[in-house]
């Protein structure tokens, strides 16, 4: 393995500033309330008019989003919706007879209430929107707020509230950052504290979830977007630098990888991807030219077992395949958020319209966990029944191992029960 062009920077950098800057923050709304999620939005988004969003700005936003993206946005809703309702079907209530008169179950039990963010800083994230209240609603949860950065004195992007409101959003806050996801966490504005917190955000907006998580539950950790393509000599390169750059210009701190195969391909594309930065529009070609510049990096492997390797150390958020047999690619790799395979099926589909959720793992994150489903919003609990026969061999296995561990109250919840089930009989 040789790197080509290495990063100056990880997305750990920075990660202790953000920590302290997040908790006093959360610190600050925990004991001020609403007025001080409000000062917040003021501070750092500018806003201070209406937080909740009421029925006739719903429908004002509506009217200023065209027939032909409001077409789309519904097209994309379905396909999300589709898909997580097969996810749903996927997850089902099972029984099992653990033992004669042991009948043990799992059920699965929507959370009551999530919170769900969708970015708004850099860019008007509606596919954010509609991955994340479509995926709450189809897996049932009771009662879904959504919130997103206002963008000026009318509030969030009326995009992004249509999305929200068409996906059914049932509280929607005009809040952003670290604000908006302590509001729905402690439950200000009349939003029923959220039993699980997902959706997408910048370093802030990960590490305020991050920290939250316990008292709530969270989706995952999806910070800075990253983007890893793995190209063989089939590739074209062309292609390759566009979903590279694609990627990077979700943000200044949005790392991009390249594994390459082959030599000649990945010198083409390391060419190439100054060039198609430098021909994006103004702050699209910002982003990307830090991105490129302090995270981009072009690795080359020996070989695609070795190219699997450093895929799977990597563990990126997006990973694409632009190689020969995707099959064996498939097979082949474990370490990933979610997996493009082909050159016809680039990253930014899957970003916006095809269906698989895009709020997914960031920061090696995919080593333990993929992206959201309609699991992160159901609890799958456990329940038993036995009968009084089956306590016979349980209560004197419970009160032996309960009293060797010590614990003799326990033990005599077994004994109560065989001495009042099977009155004269010695279990010594
Ligand atoms: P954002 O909505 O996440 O953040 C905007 C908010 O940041 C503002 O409302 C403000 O309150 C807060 N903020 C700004 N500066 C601050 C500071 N100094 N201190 C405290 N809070 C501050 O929007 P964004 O910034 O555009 O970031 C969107 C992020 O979402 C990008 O990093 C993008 O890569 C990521 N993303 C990730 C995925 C995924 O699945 N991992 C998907 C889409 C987007």
């Amino acid at each position: 393995m040789e790197y080509l062009k290495k990063a100056a920077k990880t997305a750990a950098t920075g990660e202790r500033d953000v920590r302290d800057t997040v908790q006093a923050i959360l610190d600050e709304i925990e004991a001020g309330g609403e007025d001080a999620a409000r000062a917040y939005a003021a501070k750092f988004d500018k806003y201070e008019g209406e937080i909740v969003v009421g029925a006739e700005a719903r429908a004002a936003a509506a009217d200023k989003v065209s027939d032909k993206l409001k077409d789309d946005i519904r097209f994309a809703r379905d396909n999300v919706r589709r898909f997580a309702e097969a996810q749903r079907d996927a997850l089902v209530d099972t029984e099992y007879e653990v033992l004669p008169g042991l009948i043990a179950g799992q059920k699965q039990i929507p959370v009551s209430a999530a919170g769900c963010y969708a970015p708004g800083g850099r860019y008007s994230h509606v596919a954010s929107a509609i991955m994340t209240v479509t995926t709450a609603k189809v897996a049932g949860v009771g009662h879904v707020s959504a919130c997103s950065p206002p963008r000026d004195a009318d509030g969030m992007h009326p995009a992004v509230l249509y999305a929200l409101d068409a996906c059914g959003a049932d509280t929607i806050l005009n809040l952003g950052g670290v604000q908006g996801i302590a509001a729905m966490t402690f439950g200000l504005f009349g939003t029923p504290p959220a039993r699980v917190l997902a959706g997408p955000g910048n370093q802030f907006v990960a590490e305020a979830k991050r920290i939250l998580f316990g008292r709530v539950g969270i989706d995952m950790f999806a910070g800075p977007t990253e983007s890893m393509v793995i190209a063989d000599a089939s590739a074209d390169p062309e292609v390759v630098a566009a979903d590279l750059v694609g990627q990077a210009e979700h943000g200044y701190n949005s790392p991009v990888w390249l594994i390459s195969t082959d030599r000649a391909l990945a010198e083409e594309v390391a060419r190439l991807v100054p060039k198609q930065i430098a021909d994006l529009p103004g702050l699209n070609r910002e982003n990307a030219e830090k991105a490129w510049d302090e995270y981009g990096e072009i690795i080359l492997c020996d070989g695609r077992d070795e190219a699997v390797r450093v895929s799977d150390e990597y563990a990126s958020e997006h990973l694409q395949i632009q190689a020969d047999d995707l099959d064996w690619w498939l097979a082949n790799l474990s370490n990933y958020g979610s997996l493009f395979l082909g050159e016809e099926t680039t990253v930014a589909y899957g970003d916006k319209v095809s269906g698989p959720n895009h709020v997914l793992p960031t920061k090696g994150a995919a080593h333990y966990t993929g992206g959201l489903s309609v699991g992160k919003f159901i609890k799958t609990v456990t329940w038993q029944k036995s009968t009084r026969e089956a306590n016979r061999d349980i209560a004197q296995a419970c009160a032996r191992i309960s009293r060797l561990e010590g614990m003799e109250g326990h033990a005599r919840t077994a004994d109560i029960r065989l001495a009042k089930y099977f009155p004269g009989e010695n279990f010594d």
